[in-house]
């Protein structure tokens, strides 16, 4: 027997619907490549992703044909990802920071029919343009550009585009399963793989999204997601804002640390999210400009291990909460969220800093295991010690890549993340590294995060990277490359002295190395694997 409620399908076009009906009024701040600002509203977002989409309607596209972006953080990319999704488009999501031909081959393996993108990228898309002979359009995201016009000859531009559009349009009613986004994997560990992301699964993610537990977003907030929109959707940021009527600032392509002190502190920013290397320059920044970063409650750090030292900071100086959330591409991302329980109100300081090192616990609508092998079955006991392959499974976690016919999950259904970490009794789990970046030294392992943990709370220290390098005796050996702070004096010797009785003598680097710039990817993680290449036979040179 069914139960006699109301079916309505978990639908894109619902959170806009929802944000025009409730929160017309509320605020949608951008600061625009030129480093103008300018300010429009939920309303005003809904009426022109209702206008581009009776646009799009215009070029007869077929279901679920995929229509691409390469945009910052701005209304436009906004509008246009409520359109896509919501007339059953796929909005495909690209990283502009990719090479040249990543970009050609995902745009093709995408199938991609039109590809907008901001007048910043127009260069690059015309360097690809003879590369991807699929795309039937390419709109620019701004108002006619006679300089553009003339080099793109068959662009269009997007505020020519939806000028004289009507603003009423009916969504399309789909089945809450269709998919609704396409977001592929950075590249960081291999070949970049699509992951398709369904309405169903947005919606759901939306929801666990702004628990309180989670990252805690409701109609008094004003959120900053520093993390780019083709970086996992933004986490999920624009389609959660929606869903709560809270305000959004959204900060283009300026993501250097003077900026983003400045649009926190100009239009009182409550929550900002990103991830480690963005607050490292955001910390800098705020010492030098004297910011107290008064209106900020919440940072949520995520996409790469959140060093102990910055979430001290944040608490100490700024009075902030950094949340530590730990996902995926492949899990929308969000898989586990650090929170605190009230059984952990009764310890003290030292203790509850220590949880908050976690990358958290699941919320409801993901499980976590942990197994003895890659992909494997056998589960292993989540005592908070044992270290394993760390497993996902729920509703808004990756089956199968897209174009691919094999699922991606463990024989009895579980997706294998990649990682390595350990899981205890309440959930929280922490993860020890990628288990690409672990040192395999003599037989034990070495946690580069650990490692890395520790050196970039030295106060001459801006940025470190822990990689393996080989070892003619024990097969891998940590080496620690570090960025001086700018007047930072260490050596060699203060480093390596100050990992002494942190960690056991035999996990201390074997060498450093000071580099002037640690190279970073498109969604700002440090490139261990370029790092690796560069540096992983240094130490068969020294012997
Ligand atoms: P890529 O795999 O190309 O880097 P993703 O953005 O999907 O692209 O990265 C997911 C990976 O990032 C995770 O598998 C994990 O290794 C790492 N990661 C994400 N969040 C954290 C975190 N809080 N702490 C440590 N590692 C993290």
């Amino acid at each position: 027997m069914y139960g006699n409620m109301m079916f309505q399908p978990l639908l894109i076009s619902g959170l806009i619907e929802h944000a025009q009906t409730y929160h017309a009024d509320t605020a949608i701040i951008l600061k625009n490549t030129n480093g103008t600002i300018t300010e429009t509203t939920w309303g005003d977002i809904a009426q022109n992703s209702k206008r581009f989409a009776n646009y799009l309607k215009t070029l007869n596209l077929a279901a679920s044909d995929r229509v691409a972006t390469i945009a910052w953080n701005n209304h436009r990319h906004l509008e246009t990802w409520y359109a896509v999704s919501g007339s059953g488009l796929i909005c495909h999501t690209i990283n502009p920071r990719l090479f040249p031909e990543q970009l050609s081959f995902i745009i093709n393996d995408a199938d991609d029919q039109v590809l907008i993108f901001d007048k910043t990228f127009v260069n690059l898309v015309l360097s690809i343009k003879d590369s991807i002979p699929q795309v039937k359009q390419f709109i620019c995201l701004d108002a006619y550009d006679a300089d553009i016009a003339q080099i793109f000859p068959d662009i269009q531009f997007y505020d020519d585009l939806i000028q004289p559009q009507s603003e009423q349009f009916e969504w399309a009613k789909l089945d809450e399963n269709s998919a609704s986004s396409l977001c592929y994997t950075s590249g960081t560990t291999g070949n970049p793989k699509g992951v398709l992301y369904s309405h169903r699964s947005t919606v759901l993610h939306s929801y666990a999204s702004c628990l309180p537990d989670s990252f805690c977003l409701s109609a008094n907030d004003r959120v900053l997601p520093v993390v780019p929109m083709f970086h996992v959707n933004a986490w999920g940021t624009p389609y959660a804002a929606a869903m709560v009527g809270a305000s959004l600032v959204l900060p283009g392509p300026m993501l250097d640390g003077t900026s983003l002190v400045n649009l926190i502190d100009d239009f009182q920013v409550t929550t900002a999210l990103g991830v480690p290397t963005i607050w490292q320059g955001l910390l800098n920044a705020a010492q030098t400009l004297g910011s107290q970063l008064s209106s900020l409650k919440r940072n949520v750090v995520g996409g790469a291990a959140c060093p102990p030292s910055m979430i001290k900071t944040f608490k100490e100086k700024y009075q902030c909460e950094t949340i530590h959330a730990w996902g995926m591409t492949e899990t929308s991302p969000m898989g586990v969220i650090n929170q605190l329980k009230a059984k952990h109100a009764q310890l003290d300081d030292a203790a509850q800093d220590q949880l908050r090192l976690s990358q958290g616990r699941p919320p409801y609508g993901v499980q976590l295991r942990l197994c003895e092998q890659e992909n494997g079955t056998t589960e292993i006991a989540r005592d908070g010690r044992s270290v394993g392959n760390l497993q996902i499974k729920g509703h808004w976690i990756v089956d199968t890549y897209f174009g691919q016919d094999r699922t991606a999950l463990t024989t009895d259904g579980w997706f294998d993340t990649g990682d390595i970490a350990t899981l205890d009794q309440d959930g929280y789990m922490n993860i020890a590294d990628r288990s690409k970046d672990l040192i395999k030294s003599g037989g034990e392992w070495i946690s580069s995060v650990e490692l890395e943990n520790i050196a970039i709370a030295h106060p001459d220290i801006d940025m470190v990277a822990v990689i393996a390098a080989t070892h003619l005796k024990w097969d891998e050996r940590p080496v620690l490359i570090a960025k001086k702070s700018a007047h930072g004096a260490v050596t060699e010797q203060d480093l390596l002295d100050y990992y002494h009785n942190k960690i056991a003598k035999w996990q201390i680097p074997d060498k450093v190395i000071f580099v002037d710039a640690i190279p970073i990817g498109g969604t700002g993680k440090i490139l261990k694997k370029d790092l690796r290449e560069m540096y992983g036979s240094v130490l068969l040179e020294t012997e």
